[in-house]
């Protein structure tokens, strides 16, 4: 599965874009401000909004550049119609593309494949850790080699996990990623799917609860784990 992040403050226009482009297959994460989006973890696309309350999106464009594994990271700028100068500008500082506001859906999209067709990234490939793999093309999860029947947003917590093993991922960007919703009354929910997954993985202590925080995969534990019968 291909990875976006969709920088934006307009968090209409985000939340509008974010569900669309799921519809499409993308998982996409959002941040509102460029601070947000530096503190991201990497993905195939960014889609980054010029406007941004705390820096220019050119000087965003440059920094996540910079960043060890920014270098294959496509960043496509979104700017306002007639803003001839500033797409020129974004050009230069390393975007990608460029497209302009109102959006097209379809040719966004058309833009985002072109793109990932340059930088050489299908999505879509597996990720191993331990003997855990997840594969987002199939939506299937194996543990030595053997299927663990999941349900979809067990899925997509594991895969969350896995993505950042051996990093504590929050609560927030979690329920964000998996449920769309930053209501901390969700975390109950979260809770009960992480003790789920535990249990599906046959190793309780592969998923770690750091306290006040969230969660994280350990990555010396997940050699351990086998799906439960
Ligand atoms: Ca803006």
């Amino acid at each position: 599965m291909i990875t976006v992040l969709l920088v934006e403050d307009d968090v209409r226009l985000a939340d509008a874009l974010a569900g669309a482009l799921e519809g499409h297959g993308y998982l996409v994460e959002q941040a509102r401000t460029a601070e947000a989006a530096l503190a991201a973890p990497p993905v195939d696309i960014v889609l980054l909004d010029l406007g941004l309350p705390d820096m220019d999106g050119i000087e965003l464009c440059r920094r996540l550049r910079e960043r060890r594994e920014g270098g294959d990271t496509a960043v496509i700028m979104v700017t306002a119609r007639g803003d001839r100068r500033e797409r020129v500008r974004g050009l230069r500082s390393g975007a990608d593309d460029y497209v302009v506001k109102p959006l097209a859906l379809e040719e966004l999209c058309a833009r985002m494949e072109a793109v990932l067709r340059r930088t050489g990234r299908r999505g879509g490939s597996a990720l191993t850790v331990g003997a855990v793999t997840v594969d987002p093309a199939t939506r299937t999860a194996t543990c030595a080699g053997e299927r663990v029947d999941l349900t979809r947003k067990e899925f997509d917590l594991l895969t969350a996990l896995v993505r950042e093993a051996g990093a504590v991922v929050s609560r927030e960007r979690l329920l964000l990623r998996v449920w769309r919703t930053d209501w901390p009354g969700a975390r109950r929910t979260l809770e009960v799917h992480v003790g789920t997954l535990r249990a599906k993985l046959g190793v309780p202590g592969v998923i770690e609860t750091v306290r006040g925080v969230g969660y994280r995969l350990v990555p010396e534990e997940s050699e351990r784990c086998a799906a439960a019968s």
